[in-house]
């Protein structure tokens, strides 16, 4: 029996995917690629399951299963189509460790369907966590799969917790790298357009993400998410901008006392440390030099400039759906900010109105969260004219 362990990637053709089958590609020996998927991109696809031999290839969107069915016939990949064949597939005893990398609310689905089956989910979708969170800690409870956080600033705290020798951490100090926009005006901010904010000064991560990380709305998603991944309240996790992005994270006691993760900003770091925990394996990223590193700066978040902020924690305050109300029209604006449709202000303007007018749910279960989706991403639209 093979000792490799066995990957499914969810979102294999995006940044997140293509980094993890690049530490795939190195470490042939410690891992097998048991299923990749996409939604469309059909040809990164076809050239993915070629060369890592998938044994299972889905394409989401149905409509173009022929085409990839045709180039993989005769090879070694079976090839399915839509989300109920994914999360189908994430259940099966051949796969080990699910990455899940999809884009944005869609990821939930096949994450809690991975769960369920006990898996180890190395999970770089924020948005699952974000949306449902107390439905996937219950889930990882109830069926003991595990988590193991592949954004960076979670990998970090994670890390920093191995350290911990279980002291209960006192504060999480989150680092922002304050994005394309950091030292730019608000009239500036106001006039931003989508190619100048996809210009991320050190990460090389997707639209969506880049968007959110130029508006900040990528750290407020982050608070949340690590409120739900180590149990700790919104107000004792600290965000500070750190334009370097060399230290990843922190946690902090009682005492003062703060362990830092530092490293270059490359994804494949934690993509790899998910892959390989609790063993640490190459990535072919390059190393810190600390002689040449010169100073590391930080300073307060401004939340007049980047206001998604300080909405993420106001949704983290009331609780229930309302992550994943802001989470639903924060997917929308973004979408149409990349589309040339809206200004910048207006993301956080519509997420805002969102934030004021969705129907609160308390305590929602699996269902009233696909509702709130549904509900609010319809509600962001009609604010998009
Ligand atoms: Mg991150």
């Amino acid at each position: 029996m093979s000792t490799k362990k066995r990957i499914a990637i969810l979102g294999s053709t995006g940044s997140i995917g293509t980094q993890t089958l690049d530490v795939i590609r190195q470490h042939r020996d410690l891992f097998e690629v048991e299923l990749i998927s996409a939604r469309s991109s059909v040809d990164a696809l076809i050239a993915q399951a070629r060369e890592f031999d998938a044994a299972n290839v889905v394409i989401s969107d149905e409509r173009r299963y022929p085409q990839v069915a045709e180039a993989l016939k005769g090879s070694c990949s079976k090839v399915w189509g839509g989300i109920s064949s994914l999360c189908d597939l994430v259940r099966e005893s051949s796969v080990d460790i699910v990455v899940g990398a999809m884009v944005g609310f869609s990821g939930l689905r096949p994450t809690l369907a991975a769960l369920e089956a006990s898996k180890t989910v190395a999970l770089a979708n924020k948005e699952t966590l974000v949306a449902a969170g107390p439905i996937v800690v219950e889930t990882l409870r109830r069926h003991k799969g595990k988590i193991l956080p592949v954004d960076s600033e979670h990998s970090a705290i994670f890390q920093c917790l191995l350290a911990s020798g279980g002291n209960p951490v006192e504060k999480i100090h989150l680092t922002a790298s304050g994005g394309p926009f950091r030292t730019w005006d608000r009239e500036q901010i106001a006039r931003a357009t989508a190619a100048q904010a996809l210009k991320h000064p050190n990460w090389d991560m997707g639209a969506k993400v880049t968007i959110d990380s130029a508006t900040m709305m990528n750290k407020g998603l982050e608070v949340i998410e690590a409120r739900w991944l180590f149990d700790v309240p919104a107000e004792k996790i600290n965000v500070v901008v750190h334009p370097e992005s060399i230290i990843h994270s922190m946690i902090e006691f009682k005492d003062g006392a703060i362990i830092a993760q530092l490293g270059c900003p490359d994804m494949r770091e934690p993509i790899g440390f998910a892959l390989s925990y609790p063993e640490r394996i190459t990535v072919g990223n390059r190393k810190l030099d600390f002689a040449t590193l010169g100073s590391l700066t930080f300073q307060a978040p401004d939340l007049k400039r980047f206001p998604n902020l300080e909405l993420a924690y106001e949704a983290i305050r009331r609780g229930g759906n309302a992550p994943c109300a802001l989470n639903a029209s924060n997917e929308v604006a973004v979408a149409a900010y990349l589309k040339g449709l809206i200004s910048f202000y207006d993301i956080s303007r519509i997420n805002e109105k969102c934030l004021a007018g969705m129907d609160f749910v308390a305590q929602p279960e699996l269902d009233d969260i696909f509702e709130t989706n549904r509900m609010v991403a319809s509600m962001a639209n009609d604010y998009i004219v």
